[in-house]
């Protein structure tokens, strides 16, 4: 029997310390968790999961105008924000006990309550108790930055996005990223003004720029508003309630109903008593891990949004994994990072997979650019301009796919399945090689010249 009270205690019981907790338990470790606010962490509670479900709702103002020209006659439609928020929130609820039950059926202790490191070690709960542990995973995940500005408290983040009362009917959205064009695509489909801030004149770095410049075009046809190297001053609530947005480069200030940030998102690390144990964080504050996850102290691991790796919900899962696999399950082995596929669920969605075209031109050199840019038949009929663009680009030594790049309806289903051959390493010729499935929009990617 070990001198330790657990074999491993998982700091965090988000994506990826969840399954860290759960694989360690199968190969054998007495494990403990500890979660401060609701097991399920940032994905499943106030992320990807119920912002999904938010970006359905919202498609039905679409759907529904398209749907006249398809013959359906839809009189008096009106949307409820309340109906469709508590059903999401409802469903979080379900999510939440399903997490929850996975770690009871795996002999997972939990501890709903804050965790603190107390040495390499031991952890400090909340309600004074200490726990020893042989191994301990930090997986705190990340928390959303905001501008340390006048009358910031008045703004919200992605956190409170789930919970408002209202819809807003005037908000603005701080960041170019992949919070502020999701959001900006929900609320401005749900009836909102939505105006995007962004300090440079890029939106969501990193993507391709052809996908980014449609996705900036098409959100700009439906009234989204954006301002450009614009840098927030200060943020008043006015006597009737009302918020007022002023710059530093002279625009004129925004009246609106929310001010909502969505300017990245910084590792969770405070207060988690990091220097009890020595633990070494980066500029960035993220703790520093080696490939197996393992910090500068032997017995403190960590994984997810708090390494600052990749920021992906799928990333900090096989972190997760790979930690109990090499840690209790004799089997020590690495995450390979190398062409993981990402999407923005904006409106339309957009999704990529490897080397954009400028990442390629400069590491690669040569290269052939194979791009489709069409009407999907439904947006035809509906007598909706907007258009899609898949964009493959490829090395023109060898043909091998380097990257895959698309906006339109299904954009993240259609790449998802893509990924695979880019992953793998085919060629342009293997995709020409494959029957198209016709009519689909995916069929483009083995049509493309
Ligand atoms: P992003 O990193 O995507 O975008 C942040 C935006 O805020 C950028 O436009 C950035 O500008 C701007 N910004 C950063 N700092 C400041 C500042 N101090 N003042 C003004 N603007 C600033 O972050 P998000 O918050 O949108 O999302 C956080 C992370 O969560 C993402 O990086 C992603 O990894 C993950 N996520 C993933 C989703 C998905 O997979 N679909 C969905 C939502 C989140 P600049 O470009 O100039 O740096």
């Amino acid at each position: 029997m070990s001198d330790f009270d657990f074999d491993l205690f998982v700091i965090g019981a988000g994506s990826g310390g969840v399954r860290a907790a759960r694989i360690s338990a199968a190969h054998g470790a007495r494990v403990a968790v500890a979660e401060e606010y609701r097991v399920g962490g940032t994905c499943v509670i106030r992320g990807c999961v119920p912002k999904k479900m938010l970006v359905y709702g919202s498609h039905f103002a679409e759907d529904l105008e398209d749907a006249a020209r398809f013959g359906w006659t839809i009189e008096g439609a009106t949307f409820d924000w309340k109906t469709l928020r508590d059903h999401v929130l409802a469903d979080v609820d379900r999510l939440n006990r399903a997490y929850q039950s996975t770690l009871d059926s795996n002999k997972v202790t939990t501890f709903h309550e804050r965790a603190t490191i107390s040495g390499a070690n031991a952890v400090t709960l909340a309600s004074g108790k200490t726990v020893t542990a042989k191994v301990i995973l930090i997986a705190t995940g990340g928390w959303p930055v905001t501008p340390d500005i006048p009358g910031a408290e008045h703004g919200i983040t992605s956190n409170e996005a789930f919970h408002l009362e209202e819809l807003p009917k005037r908000i603005v959205i701080a960041g170019g990223g992949y919070i502020a064009n999701e959001f900006a695509g929900i609320f401005r489909a749900l009836g909102s003004q939505v105006t995007i801030i962004n300090r440079s004149d890029k939106i969501l770095r990193g993507y391709d720029e052809q996908i980014r410049d449609r996705l900036l075009q098409i959100s700009m046809t439906k009234g989204i508003d954006f301002r450009f190297n614009a840098p927030f001053e200060r943020i008043e609530r006015q006597d009737d309630g009302c918020l007022v947005a002023h710059f530093r480069d002279g625009k004129p200030p925004i009246e609106c109903d929310a001010v909502m940030f969505a300017t990245g998102r910084k590792p969770k690390i405070d207060g988690l008593g990091l220097d009890n144990a020595g633990v070494a964080v980066n500029e960035q504050g993220a703790i520093v891990v080696d490939a197996y996850n393992r910090t500068n102290v032997t017995s403190i691991y960590a994984v997810g949004d708090v390494t600052d790796r990749v920021q992906l919900t799928p990333v900090a899962i096989r972190e997760g994994h790979a930690f109990a696999d090499t840690v209790f399950g004799g089997n020590p082995r690495t995450v390979d990072y190398g062409c993981i596929p990402s999407a923005v669920f904006s409106n339309p969605p957009l999704a990529g997979v490897g080397l954009t075209e400028s990442e390629a031109r400069k590491t690669v050199g040569q290269v052939k650019i194979y791009t489709s840019d069409f009407r999907p038949m439904k947006n035809v009929l509906a007598g909706r301009e907007e258009r899609s663009l898949y964009k493959m680009i490829c090395d023109a030594g060898n043909d091998r796919v380097l990257g895959l790049h698309m906006i339109g309806p299904d954009a993240p289903e259609i790449l998802q399945a893509a990924a695979i051959a880019v992953k793998a390493g085919l060629t342009k010729q293997a995709f020409d090689d494959t029957v198209a499935l016709h009519p689909s929009m995916a069929e483009e990617l083995v049509l493309l010249k």
